[in-house]
């Protein structure tokens, strides 16, 4: 029994080394791809659930190695927070975003949501950091969304603190700021009210699996209407995440959810694609 305690060990070793090789490897090739500018911006539209009508894009980075298939976020996110190489590349998606948006919002009214990572927001040039991008892009910052998860701004100690301090001047600026994976954390409900937010995004974590049949679709929908009804009487706007079928947004719609956001509306796609789309669907 001794010894094949020790093999575990030993094989739990190995195991560990090589995941730690493997995210050292993954940071490497990381630091090179920002070199290189490997990254990209897709944009996925958030539609008006009244009329469906797109009246914003969400901007989600991309890594295209040369020659391979696109990399999804969730596979680099977390070593490029972990690393702080987030800063770096947080503001290079920013910036990008706001250079592809500003036309739109020229031509069509549209506006832009920039996701935006708890490292970010302890930098203490945040701030200075958007008011640039936008400057330089020409979009205007009321045309700008930040979106940054619950925990931000409920962490104690100095880091929600500085956090607070940037949201505050960029709202005072006009920028909006949108609670991300609304119902995923664990913070207490007080913050809605206290804190400088505009916009809450529902996790798709809610929507029903069925068309309101199934196991747990009328739990799932008692969810969300408790959470559409909280955030309107806090005067926020909401946004419901992962509508993937008609009967989604027509739930959500009747709810009384003011926008939606998923495959049932479109993918995230490349700028030249969601210029497109725009132009086909935005009345003006
Ligand atoms: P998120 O901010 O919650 O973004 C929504 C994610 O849900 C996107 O995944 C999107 O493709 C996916 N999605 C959209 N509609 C549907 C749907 O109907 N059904 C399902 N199942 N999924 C849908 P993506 O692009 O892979 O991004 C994953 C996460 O990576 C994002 O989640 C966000 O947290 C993070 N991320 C993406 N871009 C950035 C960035 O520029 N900066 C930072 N800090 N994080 C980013
Ligand atoms: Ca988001
Ligand atoms: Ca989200
Ligand atoms: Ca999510």
């Amino acid at each position: 029994a001794k010894a094949a305690g020790k093999d575990c060990a030993a094989l739990f070793d190995v195991a560990m080394r090589d995941e730690q090789g493997e995210r050292i490897r993954l940071l490497e090739r990381l630091r090179a791809a920002v070199d290189a500018g490997e990254f990209a911006v897709h944009y996925q539209p958030i539609v008006n659930l009244d009329n469906g009508t797109p009246t914003a894009a969400e901007a989600l980075v991309r890594w295209i190695p040369p020659g391979q298939a696109p990399i999804g976020p969730d596979r680099f996110i977390p070593a490029a927070e972990d690393s702080g190489l987030i800063v770096a590349l947080g503001e290079w998606v920013l910036r990008r975003a706001c250079r592809d948006a500003a036309p739109w919002y020229q031509r069509w009214g549209t506006t832009l949501t920039v996701n935006v990572s708890p490292r970010q927001l302890i930098d203490p040039h945040f701030t200075r950091k958007v008011v640039s991008a936008l400057r330089d892009s020409g979009l205007p910052a009321t045309a700008l969304t930040l979106e940054i998860t619950e925990g931000v701004l409920v962490r104690s100690g100095g880091h929600a603190q500085q956090a607070l301090v940037h949201l505050s001047a960029l709202r005072a600026e006009g920028v909006r700021v949108a609670i991300d994976d609304f119902g995923t954390g664990y913070s207490s409900l007080a913050y809605l009210r206290d804190l400088p937010i505009d916009v809450l995004k529902i996790d798709r974590s809610f929507m029903p699996a069925g068309n309101g049949h199934g196991d747990g679709d009328a739990q799932q929908t008692a969810l969300v209407r408790t959470i559409v009804d909280l955030a309107r009487s806090l005067g926020l706007t909401t946004v419901a995440e992962g509508v993937e079928t008609a009967y989604h947004a027509d739930l959500l719609r009747a709810l009384g959810c003011d926008r939606g956001q998923g495959y049932h509306f479109a993918r995230p796609i490349p700028a030249p694609e969601l210029a497109m789309m725009f132009a086909e669907t935005v009345i003006v």
